[in-house]
């Protein structure tokens, strides 16, 4: 079973946490403050690191960053009260891979939780399936119908990308930098030509396509 730290200094709220992951299955440990849960993720495996913004000593951004900056790839999921849209941004391009504010309901941080844990077993290889689409990551290779489709390396990476984040929508600086690297210019139209090339690989019909979407002014989603 997954094993999550909690990062959270109030102890009701870090109580109640844990009583409703165990409930779930999941093996948990609290830490108090930030340099406890630097001390933790560093010196111990964790699948998920739930990480409360408002911290004595270090906060949760800090905390964040500073795990990363230690190359620890720990899954992240911030906790927290402050809903500026910024602030949220910011959480996620310090390394988070999601955010919950607070007051959350239990049912929805759940959820949350296990969309971020199923990333992991994604990346892990196998094959994933949607409409009569494969993605083999194993071999690196789509299939569509049955039949190999010729995807070059950078349609499998954006393709890849959009099966990590399925739901959400990924804008063309994302996508990017998920498919091209960190800091690699290249234009918003080049982008978009990839896209439209995709589509006609695993869309049925490409010009309304069912999984990959876009999502005006803000990018694209993938549904499947
Ligand atoms: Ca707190």
């Amino acid at each position: 079973m997954a094993r999550i730290l909690i990062v959270e200094d109030e102890a009701d709220i870090a109580m109640v946490l844990e009583r409703d992951l165990r409930v779930e299955g999941y093996e948990t440990a609290i830490a108090r403050d930030g340099e406890e849960a630097l001390r933790r993720s560093a010196g111990e495996r964790w699948d998920l690191i739930l990480l409360d913004v408002m911290l004595p000593r270090k906060d949760g951004f800090e905390v964040c960053r500073e795990i990363r900056r230690a190359r620890i790839k720990t899954r992240i999921i911030l906790l927290t009260a402050r809903t500026q849209e910024a602030e949220k941004v910011l959480g996620l391009e310090l390394g988070a891979d999601d955010y919950v504010t607070k007051p959350f309901s239990p049912r929805e941080l759940r959820a949350r939780i296990k969309a971020v844990l199923r990333r992991d077993e994604d990346q892990a290889g196998g094959v994933y399936r949607f409409g009569d689409c494969e993605v083999d990551f194993d071999r690196g290779e789509v299939r569509h119908g049955g039949r190999p489709v010729e995807a070059t390396p950078l349609e499998f990476k954006l393709l890849a990308a959009f099966i990590r984040q399925r739901g959400k929508v990924l804008s063309r600086d994302q996508l990017i930098e998920a498919a091209w690297g960190p800091g690699i210019f290249v234009t918003e139209r080049a982008v978009d030509y990839h896209i439209i090339n995709l589509r006609r690989k695993i869309e049925r019909l490409p010009a309304e396509p069912r999984y990959l979407r876009s999502v005006r002014g803000l990018g694209y989603r993938f549904d499947g």
